[in-house]
C-alpha cells in the first residue's frame, strides 16, 4: 500500500484568492447549515437582480445552433470587429482585427498574457490594493508581482514615485486598474500619463484592465489608458462580466495597440496559448457585438435615478457616519474599499474582522489583505445589493462594531 501524499505543485505554494479563500468556505459551510448570510463579497451582479440585457440574450439564443463547433482560435469575426470599433469610438487608434482577442472572460486573457510574456524572476508591477488574480498570474507564470502603492489619502491613485521606485532590470510590465477594483477610484489623465511616461522611458508594456469602463458615476470620465499613446505596447482588456451583467457567460476581450511592430514574438506567444486552448465559448461570443452596439443599458444604471447610483451613495454615506471608519467615495465599479481605525477596536486586523463579522453577523465581506494591500485594516464591499438589503448589511455591521469598540 502506498501511503505517500498526491501533493499540488511548488509553484501553488505562495498562491491565495482570498474572494473564495476560508472565510468565503466558512460562510458556505454557515450556509449549508442552513444559516442565512448577505453575501457582500463578489462582484457577480445576476444574483442582484441585475439582468443580462434581452436583446442579448435573445441573440445567443438565435445564434446557438450555429455555436457548436470550434470557432477561430482569436475569436468570431462580428465580435472582434465589434472591439475594434469600440477602440474607434473610445479613441484607441489603429487596432485591426488581428489586433483583438476573444477569451473566456479577462481572467482567462489574463493568465495568457503572463504565461506568454514572463520568464522566471522577471517582474511585473501590479498595483495594490488588487484584483488579486493579477499577482497570482504572474506568480504562477513564475514572475514575481511587484505592488505599487495606490494611495488611500490620494482619492487611491497610483504612487507614481512608488512605481517608478520599483522598477528594475527585470521589469517587463506595469498592470493598471481603471476604474478600479477593490478601491473605486478612476485615474485622471495626469495619473496616467505619468504612468505612461515611465513605461516608455523603461520599456515596459502596459496592461490596462478595464473592465469597468462604463460603471461611472457623477459623470466622471473614463479615459483608456491606449488612448494616450503609441510608443510602448498596450494591452487593453475589457468584457461582458461588469458593463453587460454577464459574468456566468465567461466572455471577455484583449486589445492590442500601439508598439506592436516591437512585439511580435510576444504576439505570437499569445497567439500561440489562444490556440492551444482552441477558441473560447462561442455562445457567448455571439453576444459581443450586440453588447457594444446601440443603446447602452449601463448607463440607467449609474445615472442620477440609477440603482448602482443609488446604492453606491447608501453605502458610502453609511460609511461615513460611522466612527472609526473612513471611505473614500467610489467613482466606477462597483466596490467600497473602507479603512477601520483599529486602535478603536478589539480586532486583531482586517481577517479578524471579516471572519468575527460573518460569526456574529452573518454578512460576508472581503479582507484588504485579499487585495495584497499589506496594512492589515480595510475590507471590501460589494454594493450589488439593494438599498433595503445593504441597509440590513450595514446596521448590522454598525451594531457589530459598537460591540467591539474598546
Ligand atoms: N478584472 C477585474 C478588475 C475584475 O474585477 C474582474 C472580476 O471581478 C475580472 C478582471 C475578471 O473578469 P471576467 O469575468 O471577465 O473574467
Amino acid at each position: 500500500m502506498h501511503t505517500m501524499e498526491f501533493k499540488k505543485s511548488q509553484r501553488l505554494e505562495n498562491i491565495k484568492y482570498a474572494i473564495r479563500g476560508p472565510v468565503f468556505e466558512k460562510a458556505h459551510a454557515m450556509q449549508n447549515a442552513g444559516i442565512d448570510i448577505i453575501n457582500l463579497n463578489i462582484g457577480n451582479p445576476a444574483p442582484f437582480g441585475f439582468n443580462v440585457p434581452d436583446e442579448m440574450v435573445q441573440d445567443i439564443i438565435a445564434n446557438i445552433k450555429r455555436a457548436q463547433g470550434y470557432v477561430h482560435h482569436l475569436g468570431i469575426f462580428s465580435a472582434r470587429k465589434a472591439v475594434m470599433q469600440y477602440c474607434q469610438q473610445i479613441g484607441i487608434n489603429n487596432v485591426e482585427i488581428e489586433d483583438v482577442y476573444i477569451g473566456n472572460g479577462v481572467s482567462e486573457l489574463i493568465v495568457m498574457c503572463m504565461q506568454a510574456l514572463l520568464n522566471t524572476d522577471d517582474e511585473v508591477l501590479v498595483p495594490s490594493p488588487d484584483y488579486p488574480l493579477w499577482t497570482t498570474a504572474v506568480n504562477l507564470a513564475g514572475g514575481h508581482a511587484v505592488h505599487y502603492k495606490c494611495d488611500e489619502d490620494n482619492g487611491w491613485n497610483p504612487d507614481l514615485a512608488d512605481i517608478a521606485s520599483k522598477i528594475s532590470s527585470k521589469t517587463k510590465a506595469i498592470v493598471v486598474i481603471n476604474p478600479n477594483n477593490p478601491t473605486g477610484a478612476v485615474y485622471t489623465k495626469e495619473v496616467l500619463n505619468g504612468i505612461r511616461l515611465l513605461a516608455e522611458k523603461n520599456n515596459l508594456i502596459l496592461f490596462a484592465d478595464e473592465i469597468y469602463d462604463k460603471i461611472l458615476y457623477d459623470g466622471i470620465q473614463h479615459i483608456p489608458l491606449a488612448s494616450l499613446g503609441k510608443d510602448t505596447l498596450y494591452v487593453t482588456m475589457g468584457g461582458l462580466s461588469k458593463n453587460y451583467r454577464a459574468a456566468g457567460y465567461r466572455a471577455g476581450w484583449l486589445i492590442l495597440s500601439g508598439a506592436k511592430h516591437r512585439a511580435s514574438s510576444f504576439i505570437d506567444g499569445l497567439t500561440l496559448l489562444a490556440s492551444v486552448r482552441l477558441c473560447s465559448n462561442v455562445m457567448a461570443q455571439y453576444a459581443i457585438q450586440t453588447a457594444l452596439g446601440g443603446y447602452q443599458s449601463i448607463n440607467d444604471l449609474v445615472s442620477k435615478k440609477g440603482r448602482l447610483y443609488k446604492q453606491r451613495n447608501y453605502v458610502y454615506e453609511r460609511f461615513s457616519n460611522i466612527k472609526g471608519i473612513t471611505c473614500a467615495k467610489p467613482e466606477g465599479a462597483l466596490y467600497v474599499f473602507p479603512s477601520i481605525d483599529l486602535s478603536q477596536f478589539d480586532f486583531e486586523d482586517d481577517e479578524d474582522f471579516v471572519l468575527k463579522l460573518l460569526v456574529e453577523k452573518h454578512v460576508l465581506l472581503v479582507a484588504g489583505s485579499g487585495f495584497n494591500h499589506t496594512d492589515n485594516h480595510h475590507f471590501r464591499l460589494v454594493f450589488l445589493a439593494d438599498v433595503d438589503t445593504l441597509e440590513i448589511a450595514i446596521d448590522r455591521i454598525e451594531v457589530f462594531l459598537d460591540e467591539h469598540r474598546v
